[in-house]
């Protein structure tokens, strides 16, 4: 730590030096404070325009902005959702909250995102058509979504995968909860599946503090959330027409967030280079690979960091616990779902790529506002370590 004087460098830190200050002290001033407010409205046209889709609708959190696209779309009690296994526990919760069952499949090495050969596979494997619904053959259970994740940006390839779902009548929700200023074959990511979801939680690149977005082409299903995710509220004299969710993000919530969204441009831009950074630092070292970068897209590298090829996952976290002797934070990625405690025994096919790469991943320093001697330091410090 000396090296760096007591300072921490730290894995992904909230950037607020914009308008954060000031739109806040707009919501005080004002005293919309809560969930009705301009900063709100704003937030969803914001983010409406960055991904390219024609509605939004502000909720939240990521995962119940998640909740909101799935019962959208239909998901019921008792149904299947297929996702890929290595995401964010949130895609599988999401799930579960509507009482439907995760589907877990592989990923490609490529992109380290749902497979859409995997996908096919499985569907043909083990589903069977009957007139407009899906079935699972097991279980006799309606395959009710396919749910895609855009892991830290890379975007799956969404031609496939919506072909595939279209061939069999089945919706597709993406999950894009870090992937905002990704691009597929240059088409923005908030046409590719019928309803996405973004999340604006405190370690994204563009933070609300907490907060939540579905974005869809299809106006009839940013209404039904707009109305289910406030209390399904029919008039101001307390009058419901459905069992809603008080889902809504407040105006303090999205005065942060717009302030980040203005940003967005010069946010991506610096993820990439800090990606480029460790790509050109590591590329030719015996036993590292560098994240995965599908050849159709462009990743907003909401992370960064290598693959240790040669090492077990007790290293991995040695790996990091040496580094933050050095003043550096980080830390290994995402547990697949199939491994978490209360998703053991859920359906799960093939799972090989998932199983490989999980416990090799590092992630490094990867906020927007750290310096390119931070930079150089880290990657000098981890040289010493694994080299
Ligand atoms: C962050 C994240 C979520 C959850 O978002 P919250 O806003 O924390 O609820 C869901 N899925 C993925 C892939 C994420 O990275």
């Amino acid at each position: 730590m000396a090296e760096q004087n007591g300072k921490i460098i730290p894995l992904a830190v909230p950037n607020l030096t914009g308008n954060e200050r000031k739109y806040l002290n707009e919501c005080i001033d004002t005293t919309f404070i809560s969930s009705v407010g301009e900063f709100v409205t704003r937030l969803e046209r914001m983010t409406a325009e960055e991904t390219g889709a024609r509605y939004a609708a502000a909720t939240s959190a990521g995962t119940t902005a998640l909740h909101m696209a799935l019962l959208a779309c239909g998901v019921k009690e008792n149904e299947i959702v297929i996702i890929p296994s290595f995401t964010f526990i949130a895609t599988a919760n999401a799930v579960s909250h509507c009482y439907a069952i995760p589907w877990c499949i592989d990923i490609d090495f490529s992109s380290w995102t749902m497979s859409s050969s995997a996908l096919r596979r499985a569907l043909s494997e083990e589903t069977i058509q009957k007139g407009a619904f899906c079935i699972h053959r097991k279980s006799g259970k309606r395959i009710a979504a396919i749910l895609p994740v855009y892991t830290f940006g890379n975007i799956p390839d969404m031609d496939q995968i919506c072909e595939i779902a279209s061939e069999r009548n089945i919706p597709v929700i993406a999950d894009a909860a870090a992937a905002i200023g990704s691009l597929y074959k240059g088409r923005m990511l908030g046409g590719l599946a019928d309803v996405t979801t973004i999340s604006f939680n405190g370690n994204k690149t563009i933070t609300a503090g907490g907060g939540g977005m579905v974005v869809s082409n299809n106006q009839e299903k940013i209404k039904f959330i707009h109305h289910i995710s406030s209390t399904a509220r029919v008039s101001t004299d307390y009058d419901h027409d459905m069992i809603g969710y008080n889902y809504r993000m407040t105006n303090v919530q999205a005065a942060i967030g717009c302030a980040q969204l203005e940003r967005v441009n010069e946010f991506v831009k610096r993820k990439r280079e800090i990606r480029d950074c460790y790509n050109k630092q590591f590329e030719h070292i015996e036993g590292i690979e560098l994240f995965p970068s599908p050849e159709w897209g462009e990743s907003a590298c909401w992370f960064s960091g290598l693959v240790l090829n040669k090492i077990k996952y007790s290293s991995v976290k040695s790996i990091c616990e040496q580094l933050k002797e050095k003043g550096i934070e980080a830390r290994p990625f995402w547990k697949p779902v199939h491994m978490q405690k209360p998703y053991r025994g859920c359906f799960q096919s093939d799972l090989a790529v998932t199983e490989q790469v999980w416990d090799r991943v590092l992630t490094l320093p990867c906020s927007t506002g750290i310096t390119n001697e931070e930079l150089t330091y880290v990657c000098s410090e981890l040289k010493k370590i694994i080299v």
